[in-house]
């Protein structure tokens, strides 16, 4: 068995046998792994520390033929979720490291250099704990996700007729991820388009040259940040058949989108 220092985000983790744990890691060196910790069940083991969920550590791998990697030893370097006590954010984020496992574990992603995903995910979960309108960041990660997804966001040109856009596009088409313009949408489409808010448009703008480690402080209305983070998920799913339950659970707690009871 080779073995290799590593740099680890613990993205999902679930016990694995009577006492070990098998967890998703996403390295700033090898991109997205699948590892096992033996004994990481038993408390008061040095593994059970490194194997949280959302925690960075230091690890040392064990990689053999197969893909899955054994963590032989480790140290934590960063407790993302302590002290969050707030149920929706901590949902937000389990809902970003959920994102980065489904995408990542794509094909056309094992082939990419998963490094600045890395960054990104730290600047992410860091701001949907503390920052307020996480679906912002959610937004602004997958946005950063897509290209591993072979997805993009057209913000210049008419999905149609592919005239650059001199006003705000009218509606979306989810199959090309580009706005349609007024006169296009006005004849009728076959595919599947929604309309899409001119708040939402410019959220959309402001997100599609970006990553969660330039985004910045953004005020997005609650209702804009739910529009934008609806596209983006339609594309996920629509184009490179990923749905995101974890998001989808996020946003049942979160209160401002809680209605009725
Ligand atoms: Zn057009």
């Amino acid at each position: 068995m080779q073995t290799q220092r590593v740099q680890a985000l613990v993205l999902t983790s679930r016990p694995w046998q009577e006492a070990h744990r098998l967890v998703d890691l996403l390295t700033r060196e090898r991109g997205l792994v699948r590892a096992i910790a033996y004994d990481a069940q038993k408390p008061q083991k040095p593994l059970s520390s490194v194997t949280q969920v959302l925690t960075e550590c230091n690890l040392l791998l064990g990689t053999g033929d197969g893909e899955l990697g054994v963590i032989i030893q480790g140290t934590s370097v960063a407790v993302f979720q302590a002290g969050a006590t707030d149920p929706t954010r901590l949902a937000y984020a389990l809902a970003i490291a959920e994102m980065i496992v489904r995408v990542a574990a794509d094909e056309a992603a094992v082939r990419h250099d998963l490094a600045a995903v890395y960054d990104d995910c730290k600047v992410a979960l860091r701001r949907v704990l503390d920052q307020d309108g996480p679906l912002v960041t959610v937004s602004a990660m997958m946005v950063a996700l897509f290209p591993y997804a072979g997805l993009a966001i057209d913000t210049e040109r008419c999905g149609e007729c592919g005239t650059p856009h001199m006003s705000p596009p009218v509606r979306f088409r989810v199959a090309s991820g580009s706005g349609v313009c007024r006169e296009c949408a006005s004849q009728g489409a076959a595919r599947t388009e929604w309309p899409i808010s001119e708040g939402a448009w410019r959220v959309l703008r402001h997100l599609a040259p970006l990553s969660p480690v330039r985004l910045g402080r953004v005020h997005v209305k609650p209702a804009t940040e739910q529009e934008v983070c609806r596209l983006l998920s339609a594309m996920l799913s629509e184009n490179a058949g990923i749905s995101l339950r974890g998001l989808h659970v996020a946003q049942q707690l979160d209160p401002r989108f809680r209605t009725g009871k």
